[in-house]
């Protein structure tokens, strides 16, 4: 095997290949392109296209495609053959520097939230410069990949990456601002980010008899193996052979895009694991959690195993979160939420810190739909994953130091005293926070904040979209005031304090995931944003719409289009779930419990007629427990039948969805209680599908 440091970007169009195939002049126009948003000539586009051709050529490419997030969430590619036909109809090979920059396409059926009428569905392809291009291997072929932003003839996004790149962009100015006032005036300032991303492995035959994993992720039936995770015995547990092959594959696919693959383990459920990547800008992050998430699927693919990637595949053990760890940093090298060791840095740590607590205290439903969609409200709330109140969690150390500076009355007058420094000292804070709290759903981790609601399915543009904006927000109202102050040292003192008295609900550093916690913050009057469709409608509030607008994220028109999709994927998801349910009750559950009454009853029959003194007696018991579930089965799935019919008739989207969450969902569940007790009393043999045992202990 190669050497990582070998293999290692190999796969990818890097600044060191750039370097090597551009010329000087072009190379220097493109960073200013990368760096500065200069737009880049048609000459230099020509050279840059023509050099990335010979490179995949040389690779073994045919294609190249233009890759983009559309609103499924997911990635999407259109290839194209990296040639053209001459006059005498020869092919040659050729790449513009016009199809390197734009794409058009008509893709009109990807979901647009009314965005694009079809009439004009035209959407664009536009390159981002700033994420590198990339090979995709695909069992011998080969495809360029080009990262790019995806929008209509009218510039409206169309896509999860272009919101992004504009928070992004307001994040770097708001930062700025802050940090001016502190005498610093680094060249760039960006959001860091490092997404450790939970997934489960099944294998591949099992998963084909499977009609709910194959159609839903996740299993729609069935009763609990008599071991799950009860043990722990899996968590950090010794990898499998066959997992670790897997594992490995893997590993080399990622290295070779660059992506820095670090940790892998095996995680608390049967059959789940966890691997992460080491941390970069969040631009580059999310377009690599993208394909970890493909590779996952390709990879144990060859292997003859099924990746899931569904917050909660299993019901009764643990699911799957993505974390998402976020900071502020400079390219200078320093982290923003550090906290620092001179009371200019404490000072200016404590501003950021105390933007965070406000922008989570005051957008806190923004940031529950962050983290929402049908699939993760299975998750949420369970015992293993964050409730579906957002709070924060700073630790022992630092809310020591917060309650101090909020309590201190003596402190603007001591300080006014000793002006000169003027500045607020924070007691050097460890390194090294030892104090980990792994319920809270949005944790300070000593240098990052640490967002544990995100489902492990999800693209993490959303997070960061929602989590960079209402930051923003923050920061600029904190520097609309601080650029005004006559008295910049009391007013920052001021400004720090007066946020920490005004938020410190928000901060919760308990057990979340208690009962107590629930009751502590309905008193304390923070949002509790049960399910997607409780959360979705805030997405539109007045409130949101102004933090989206005001700081260029989305725009009016693209904030409804959001609005709609993620409502219509929830009804769209739950309908392909009922549905699902129907089948499978019709289909496989019932002719197979009626074949096995059948057994029973003939075994009655027959035993009967040998007119020995035999005890029929067991098989009359389980044949009468038997039939009597079925009833109830039946009559859930009457019931199922009837309100999914009336959700669908129902055409306003909002009262839909509502209809989805309350009635549709209570009737699968109720649906599932006879079907999981039937199958404990059916004989395996005629069980239609492999059970959980099967599903999570066989591989
Ligand atoms: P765990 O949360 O499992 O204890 P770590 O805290 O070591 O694991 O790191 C989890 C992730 O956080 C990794 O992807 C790591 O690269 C990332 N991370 C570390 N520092 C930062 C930072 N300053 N900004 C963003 N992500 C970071
Ligand atoms: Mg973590």
């Amino acid at each position: 095997m190669q050497k990582i440091s070998e293999l290692f970007g190999s796969s990818l169009f890097n600044d060191k290949i750039m370097r090597v195939r551009l010329t000087k002049e072009v190379y220097i126009k493109l960073q200013r392109t990368i760096n500065e948003g200069v737009p880049l000539e048609a000459d230099a586009a020509d050279e840059i296209a023509n050099a990335m051709k010979n490179w995949a050529l040389e690779r073994g490419a045919t294609h190249y495609t233009h890759w983009f997030q559309p609103m499924t969430g997911k990635t999407a590619e259109k290839h194209e053959a990296l040639f053209i036909t001459s006059n005498e109809g020869n092919a040659i090979e050729h790449f513009s520097g016009k199809s390197l920059i734009m794409g058009e396409g008509d893709a009109s059926s990807f979901p647009n939230g009314g965005l694009r009428a079809t009439f004009e569905a035209r959407g664009y392809t536009v390159w981002d410069c700033t994420s590198p291009a990339f090979l995709k291997e695909k069992n011998g072929a080969i495809t360029l990949c080009i990262p790019t932003a995806f929008c209509s003839y009218t510039g409206e996004a169309l896509d999860k990456k272009t919101p992004l790149l504009r928070s992004i962009e307001a994040l770097e100015k708001s930062s700025k601002r802050i940090l001016k006032l502190f005498g610093s005036e680094p060249n760039r300032v960006f959001c860091t980010l490092g997404a450790e991303q939970e997934y489960f492995l099944i294998d591949k035959r099992l998963y084909q008899q499977r009609k709910d994993i194959i159609y839903t992720g996740r299993t729609l039936f069935g009763a609990p193996a008599p071991k799950g995770q009860d043990l722990s015995d899996h968590y950090y547990g010794s990898i499998k052979e066959s997992i670790s092959s897997f594992m490995s594959d893997l590993d080399i696919e990622l290295w070779k895009l660059g992506i820095p693959v670090k940790t892998k383990h095996n995680e608390v459920a049967p059959g789940q694991h966890e691997l992460a990547p080491i941390f970069t800008s969040v631009n580059i992050a999310s377009d690599q959690n993208q394909m970890i998430m493909e590779a996952l699927e390709t990879i144990a693919n060859r292997h003859n195993l099924v990746c899931l990637l569904h917050e909660k595949p299993f019901a009764g053990i643990n699911g799957s979160g993505k974390h998402n760890n976020w900071s502020i940093a400079t390219s200078e090298g320093i982290n923003l939420l550090e906290p620092g060791e001179t009371p200019r840095e404490n000072t200016q740590f404590l501003v950021f810190l105390s933007a965070v607590i406000k922008a989570i205290d005051k957008y806190s439903e923004l940031l529950r739909i962050s983290a929402s969609s049908y699939t993760n409200d299975y998750r949420l709330g369970g015992h293993e994953a964050p409730p579906a109140i957002i709070s924060m969690f700073v630790g022992e150390q630092l809310e020591e130091v917060l309650q101090h500076i909020e309590n201190d009355e003596l402190m603007i007058n001591k300080l006014a005293k000793k002006l000169e420094s003027g500045v607020l000292t924070l007691p050097i804070l460890k390194k090294d926070v030892t104090d980990r709290n792994r319920t809270s759903p949005f944790a300070f981790t000593g240098n990052k904040f640490e967002f544990r609601m995100v489902g492990s399915s999800q693209t993490i543009a959303d997070p960061n979209i929602i989590l960079n904006t209402i930051v923003v927000d923050v920061l600029n109202e904190f520097a609309d005031k601080l650029e005004q102050s006559k008295n910049l040292p009391i007013d920052l003192q001021l400004l720090i304090r007066n946020t920490i008295k005004e938020h410190r609900r928000i901060i919760f550093n308990g057990n979340g995931y208690s009962e107590e916690w629930k009751k502590e913050a309905e008193r304390r009057g923070l949002p509790i944003l049960h399910t997607a469709v409780d959360a979705i409608p805030h997405f539109i509030s007045e409130k949101a719409k102004n933090a989206f607008i005001k700081n260029k994220v989305l725009s009016e028109s693209e904030i409804m289009s959001r609005y709609e999709i993620k409502l219509d994927d929830y009804v769209k998801r739950a309908n392909i779930e009922a549905t699902t349910m129907i089948h499978m009750y019709r289909k496989d559950i019932f002719p197979a419990v009626v074949e096995y009454v059948n057994l029973l009853s003939l075994s009655i029959i027959n035993m009967k007629q040998t007119n020995l003194n035999v005890v029929v007696k067991p098989q009359e018991r389980l044949l009468e427990q038997i039939s009597s579930l079925l009833n109830d089965a039946e009559e859930a799935f009457i019931l199922l039948q009837n309100y999914l019919k009336y959700a669908n008739n129902t055409n306003n989207l909002l009262e839909r969805s509502k209809l989805y969450r309350d009635e549709v969902l209570m009737s699968m569940r109720i649906l599932r209680k006879p079907c999981d007790e039937l199958e404990l009393l059916v004989g395996k043999e005629y069980w239609p599908f492999p059970t959980y045992g099967d599903l999570l202990f066989r591989l």
